[in-house]
């Protein structure tokens, strides 16, 4: 019975390993053109002030709507667009339709800003920085409404390559953000030298049931008070109850994000959220 299990085990094992396989083979057959097929798409959500509850920002986050793989995730589709060599192209795409919807909000009225991600290896190509001030221009959005959000450089990654096209970044007046916090080796190290606006704090400190109440706690403490020594605006992630958010708040992250406050939606139903916070009358 043992030798049974173990060999449908084993079995399994195969097919998940072949499943896996073919997945990633369909993913880099279609892959390449889906730019031009027009099958990228951008999702946006909302970032709230954790004092007021009001909407301070969108976070765009892309979403590849393939016809025959259906929708593919970033945390699936980033990676092969890295290996194919397809990543700028992917982030010409989304700084684009990012600075674009951007724009048409901000002829709206509404003073929002709007995240862009980024990978590292986007971030330290000669070009981006470039890119980035050509899609201001372009779209004619002012800087420092644009944040350029990074993963936490870990450890293999050119720190000072990061840390000088952030710089590059800022000097044009755009805003940096460090996503993610919290997951990496090397993150109190780093942080020091790191030209960035924003923390933000990943939800697996965020969001961890021991992390708030247990012993978790002072150690989102420390990661509050150190950025915002180093002057940076702290926002939480991944805020999934109200719990959460008042302990985010009462830690002192002035920013919130996560399914509880809004979830990721089209530019359209984001409007319509919009639609619930007029802007303070002058
Ligand atoms: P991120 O920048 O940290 O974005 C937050 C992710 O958490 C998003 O997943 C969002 O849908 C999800 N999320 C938001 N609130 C909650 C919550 O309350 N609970 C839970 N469980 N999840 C929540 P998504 O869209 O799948 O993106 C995953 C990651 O992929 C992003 O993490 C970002 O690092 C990367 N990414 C997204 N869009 C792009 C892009 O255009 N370019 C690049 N290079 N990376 C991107
Ligand atoms: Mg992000
Ligand atoms: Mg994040
Ligand atoms: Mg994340």
């Amino acid at each position: 019975r043992a030798q049974q299990l173990g060999r449908n085990r084993i079995e399994w094992y195969d097919s998940d390993l072949e499943e896996q396989l073919v997945r990633r083979m369909d993913l880099e057959r279609e892959l390449p053109g889906a730019a031009m097929r027009g099958e990228f798409d951008l999702v946006y959500q909302p970032v709230l002030g954790l004092h007021d509850k009001r909407p301070v920002g969108t976070e765009a986050l892309v979403r590849w709507r393939s016809p025959s793989l259906g929708t593919v995730l970033p945390a699936e589709l980033v990676p092969v667009a890295e290996d194919l060599g397809l990543i700028d192209e992917l982030g010409q795409w989304v700084l684009h339709k990012a600075c674009r919807q951007l724009a048409e909000w901000s002829r709206g009225g509404r003073q929002l800003w709007m995240s862009v991600n980024v990978s590292v290896t986007e971030l330290t190509g000669s070009e981006f920085v470039g890119r980035v001030a050509a899609a201001l221009t372009i779209h004619q959005v002012e800087p420092d409404r644009l944040l350029i959000e990074i993963a936490e450089p870990s450890g293999e990654v050119d720190i000072m390559g990061v840390v000088g096209q952030l710089g590059r970044l800022r000097a044009l007046g755009v805003r940096t953000a460090l996503d993610d916090f919290g997951l990496g080796p090397a993150s109190l190290a780093h942080l020091r030298r790191m030209p960035v606006d924003i923390l933000k704090i990943n939800r697996s400190l965020v969001s961890d049931p021991s992390g708030w109440q247990g012993q978790g706690k002072p150690v989102i403490d420390v990661v509050v008070s150190l950025g915002r020594r180093l002057g940076m605006e702290i926002v939480a992630e991944g805020l999934e109850s109200a719990d959460q958010v008042e302990q985010a708040r009462l830690a002192g992250c002035r920013f919130g994000q996560g399914f509880v406050l809004a979830r990721p939606a089209t530019a359209e139903r984001v409007e319509a959220y919009l639609e619930e916070f007029p802007s303070p009358s002058r």
